[in-house]
This record gives structure tokens, C-alpha cells and sequence, in this order.
């Protein structure tokens, strides 16, 4: 596979300590193991070296998660999954003028808008943008409009939407200031962006971030931020943070389990115990974030930043 060297995305400077290394161990594209660095600075880990760009197409294998979580395949975790997210989109949808243009970047196959589209108000312009072809393919399969591309590439217009979304998205970019930076500037004054994104100052980060955190997402999470530094980040772009504190998720958990049980070769029943589609391991996992959110450690990370 094909590497390059990176630096931090905050700090713009390469002053790093080891922290953690792994390898692909959901997907296996591939048998190189990974570095991932924390900055001395801000506190945000990334992957260096990471793939190339090019390397795309290897490392989000067609059967990747984001390019088809339906109900046919994920059953009751899509239902419960559902019901959870609609609240949570809901809620930041509540102050929006009932012909709000909405705009999801690293929309994968569509799931959040097609949650809008149904449960959200009827006038409201639902969009998205991803740079995969595959995802777009299965989000237009959708009837959703959703535009192929890099947001800062393609031409939206200025000041034209009202919220946007980057769920789990950030940690995928290559490039996050300047993706922040162009969502801002389609954002109407006022304009909200939601950010939701692994948390590295979690309870699961600290016990398996030598490697087997599932946050790492080895080789495809090339940036994972801590509330400094993503706070940091944010305000470098001059977004205001109207709110940053973390969000409920049991993924990490189950798959820093997962990635630890495939990497000592547990039997594969017992490892298939321990992925997006097993609803114990989920609901359990659920219930520990739940505590550990109330003491400002959940899983994931989540800031709502204001264009002023
Ligand atoms: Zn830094």
C-alpha cells in the first residue's frame, strides 16, 4: 500500500509520540500494520504515516458499513439505531425555519437524511455530499440528491444553508481545516454545523488505545480528536462552539473487543459475538456509555459550531 507522511492537522507541525499500532482488523484490505500519533500540542492522534488517497478504493471494501446499513442487513440494530438518531437529528433540527436547506457532508448511503425526510419537517431541502461514487450511487438509489465530491471542490452556493452535518465524518477527511472552512462559507450567518466524531478523551479510548481501540478504525480514521482539540480546530476556522460535550455509542466498545479477540485468533463464533450486527454485545455496551456519558466520558464527541 502506498503511505505518505502527514503532520498534525491543528498544530501544522510533526510533533508526535507513538500511542498506538494495529492493523485492519474488520476488513482485512490489507496486511501493513499502522501508526497512530498523539500531537504534544493539542492532543490529536492521527495516523502517520496513513494511505494515500489513491489507496481509496482498497481500503473502503464495497461491502463497507457506510455504503449499506439497511434494515435487510442489520435487522433490529437498523430499528433501534433509527429511533436513536431521529431524536438526536430532531433535536438539532428544533430552531430551523420550516423551508431550511439541510446539508449531510459524508452522507454515506443516505441514512440521516432519509431519517429527515421521513420523521422531519415536509418544505425542509435535504442534501448531502461524499466523495465515495458507491455511496452516492446508493443514496440517489434513494431518491435523495446528493452531490459526488469533496464539499470545498464542488460549487455550492454561499450562504445558503441553515445546519449541516459532519457525523462521523472528520475523522475519515484528509483535510479537515479545510473542509471546515468550506462549510462555513455555505453556511447561512448563523448557521449551525454539527460535528460528531470518536472520542479520544473516552473510558474505551484509555483501555485499548495500544491498538485494539475500535475508534482507530485502522487505516481508515487518519484524524481522532479530544474536546481541545477539536475546539482548537474550530475556532482556527472561527466557527463560535455553542456546545461541545460527548454522545452515547457502544461501536467502539464492541469493536476494541472484536479487533483484540480476531487479533489472538478466537474462534470465529465468538468474534462474530462482537460486531455491528450483535445486539447483546450493543445493548450491554450501550448501557456502560450511558453511566460514563453522565461523568462527560461517552464514546463519541459531539460540538455544535455557530457561523457568526
Ligand atoms: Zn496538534
Amino acid at each position: 500500500m502506498n503511505l505518505t507522511f502527514t503532520k498534525c492537522c491543528v498544530c501544522e507541525i510533526d510533533d508526535a509520540e507513538p500511542i498506538g499500532v494495529g492493523a485492519d482488523y474488520e476488513y482485512r484490505t490489507g496486511n501493513d500494520t499502522f501508526l497512530a500519533m498523539q500531537c504534544n500540542s493539542c492532543g490529536l492522534v492521527y495516523l502517520n504515516p496513513r494511505p494515500e488517497v489513491s489507496e481509496f478504493e482498497t481500503i473502503y471494501p464495497s461491502d463497507y458499513h457506510a455504503f449499506n446499513f439497511s434494515e435487510k442487513d442489520f435487522g433490529v440494530v437498523y430499528k433501534i439505531r433509527s429511533s436513536l438518531e431521529v431524536k438526536r437529528l430532531l433535536s438539532w433540527c428544533k430552531d430551523l425555519p420550516d423551508n431550511a436547506r439541510i446539508l449531510d457532508v459524508g452522507c454515506g448511503d443516505g441514512f440521516h437524511l432519509k431519517l429527515l425526510r421521513e420523521y422531519g419537517k415536509k418544505d425542509w431541502t435535504l442534501e448531502g455530499v461524499d466523495i465515495d461514487k458507491r455511496a452516492v450511487q446508493a443514496a440517489e438509489n434513494a431518491g435523495l440528491k446528493v452531490y459526488l465530491g469533496s464539499v470545498e471542490k464542488i460549487d455550492l452556493p454561499k450562504d445558503a444553508y441553515d445546519l449541516a452535518f459532519m457525523i462521523q465524518t472528520i475523522e475519515h477527511l484528509e483535510k479537515p481545516y479545510e473542509i471546515l472552512t468550506a462549510v462555513k462559507r455555505i453556511l447561512k450567518p448563523n448557521g449551525k454545523l454539527v460535528i460528531v466524531t470518536d472520542n479520544t478523551d473516552s473510558i474505551d479510548f484509555r483501555f485499548f488505545k495500544g491498538g485494539y481501540w475500535g475508534g482507530y478504525h485502522f487505516p481508515r480514521h487518519w484524524n481522532l480528536f479530544n474536546q481541545n482539540s477539536l475546539a482548537k480546530l474550530a475556532e482556527k476556522v472561527g466557527f463560535e462552539i455553542a456546545d461541545l460535550t460527548t454522545q452515547i455509542s457502544p461501536v467502539n466498545w464492541v469493536y476494541s473487543i472484536h479487533n483484540a479477540l480476531v487479533d489472538w485468533r478466537a474462534p470465529r463464533f465468538f468474534v462474530n459475538r462482537f460486531t455491528l450486527k450483535s445486539t447483546v454485545s450493543l445493548a450491554a455496551f450501550t448501557s456502560l456509555d450511558s453511566v460514563l456519558q453522565k461523568f462527560g466520558k461517552g464514546a463519541l464527541l459531539r460540538a455544535i459550531l455557530r457561523k457568526l
